[in-house]
């Protein structure tokens, strides 16, 4: 049965790298009041991420107003949005000496605009430091579709990314505050607000999806307009998590991406410890050349 799933050699070998480097991204995160999606949703990535100084801020607070079955995230009432935060976030990237910074919050269903005000002022404060570029990885904002669009206009984030996580016959299982349709709207409508903004998506494997389910979602969101992909394997945070149905071999993830350029991606980042945050800034600057 899928509790018997022994993990593959392939998925071993992460080598916790926990020097100086480490321990100095820790303490300016900790001093700068932040929270990390790395640390939050225990991500295999962390030690290596944050040895190159690397994270995605986890804005808005801790506490999900969703309980998706799959993430690690703790759910429940959150708290009043910190007004100091976009500068706070801006403060640390400025820290770390990020080029590139990548954003992500919770699910806020308790405000207005599901906090795409906030995002945007955090979008502007980081782009006050020179040359650096910003990409938000959002919630879904159903319910307040409209509102945020608007309010997201307020700022110009260099990569706009909502993972999809899903084939659409899982959600019910997997995604169960989310809606497939509204997720590739809600991509579709920021492609239309924005010229120069490149739109992003990401998928996990291993929730029971067949591989030709995976090139349908992958056709839905190039007819959406997004170009930009990332596909990883998903991994049981804990045993009253959704459990693994199949742990994908690295050559299907290499299909996956060859399968993205043939669809037209500009980038698909595919691997078994692949997270839509992982090596961000690479994905962007190493665009598909031809
Ligand atoms: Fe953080 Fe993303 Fe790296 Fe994971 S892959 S540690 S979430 S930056
Ligand atoms: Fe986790 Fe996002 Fe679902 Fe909240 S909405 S539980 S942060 S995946």
């Amino acid at each position: 049965s899928a509790e018997k799933l022994q993990k593959p050699e392939w998925l071993k070998i992460k080598i916790p790298i926990k020097n100086g480097a480490f321990a100095g991204t820790k303490e300016i995160l900790k001093n700068g009041g932040l929270a990390t999606v790395c640390e939050q949703a225990a991500c295999p990535n962390i030690s290596e991420c944050f040895h190159h100084r690397r994270a995605t801020f986890l804005i808005m607070g801790s506490i999900c107003t969703r309980r998706c079955p799959f993430c690690d995230i703790a759910h429940g009432y959150p708290k009043p949005l910190d007004p100091d935060e976009p500068k706070k976030v801006a403060e640390a990237a400025r820290k770390l000496g990020l080029k590139y910074v990548v954003i992500t919050s919770v699910d806020r269903d308790d405000i207005k605009d599901g906090g795409a005000e906030h995002f945007a002022n955090c979008v502007n404060e980081i782009h006050k430091i020179d040359g650096v570029k910003v990409e938000i990885l959002v919630p879904d904002f159903r319910g307040r579709l409209d509102k945020a669009l608007e309010n997201l206009q307020h700022a110009s984030p260099d990569v706009f990314n909502h993972n999809i996580e899903t084939v659409p016959r899982l959600y019910k299982e997997a995604r169960p505050g989310g809606n497939y349709e509204h997720s590739l709207k809600l991509l579709n409508e920021w492609s239309k607000c924005s010229q120069t903004c490149l739109t992003k998506s990401g998928l996990m494997v291993g929730l029971g999806e067949k591989d030709e389910e995976i090139y349908e979602v992958m056709e839905d969101l190039r007819r959406n307009n997004v170009t930009m992909l990332t596909i990883g394997q998903y991994l049981r945070p804990s045993k009253h998590h959704i459990p693994v149905k199949r742990y994908v071999h690295p050559d299907q993830f290499k299909k996956y991406a060859e399968k993205a350029k043939e669809l037209g991606f500009l980038s698909c980042l595919s691997g078994p410890f692949v997270r839509s945050s992982y090596n961000a800034y690479e994905q962007h600057d190493l665009l598909f050349d031809d």
